[in-house]
């Protein structure tokens, strides 16, 4: 995986090419606001590396990067209006992510604003012993993982 990816804006940002309005930036982590802003505030906080999302973060930078979320969150909860806030990342297209590069929004709110609809529809809400054997296959993944990486 390379650092930086050639046709990225992200990484121009990271790299300085294209000017963004910098809120932090560390050997790591860079935060900037974004172009859209529908409550003013809305920032974003990234990895200087060309990842394409969380699945790729090993765990100093993904440590590196929520604790710059935590603190640019303080700072945009307690700069622009707002009644509550946000935070997201979304990965790939059906979850439309528009920058393949691991970003995450911070977002001011206020209510009924409809900046983000989570359900279009009512959810289903299965029964324990159905959420039970979701949270199984989720286990034996994550410890077929472990092994994973210990090999
Ligand atoms: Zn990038």
């Amino acid at each position: 995986m390379s650092a930086r990816n050639d046709s990225c804006v992200f990484c121009d940002i990271a790299a300085g090419t294209i000017a963004a309005s910098i809120v932090h930036q560390d050997e790591l982590i860079i935060a900037f606001v974004d172009l859209r802003q529908f409550h003013p505030g809305h920032t974003l906080v990234m990895p200087r590396r060309h990842l394409q999302d969380v699945r790729e973060l090993d765990d100093s930078t993904g440590a590196a990067l929520m604790a710059t979320v935590v603190r640019v969150t303080r700072a945009v909860g307690a700069v622009f209006p707002n009644e509550g806030m946000s935070l997201w990342h979304s990965i790939g297209e059906a979850a439309f992510q528009e920058v393949p590069h691991l970003h995450i929004h911070i977002h001011p709110r206020f209510r009924d604003d409809d900046v983000l609809r989570v359900y279009p529809s009512a959810p289903a809400t299965p029964g324990k012993r159905e959420r039970d054997q979701y949270a199984v296959r989720l286990r034996q993944h994550l410890e077929q993982a472990l092994v994973d990486e210990k090999t």
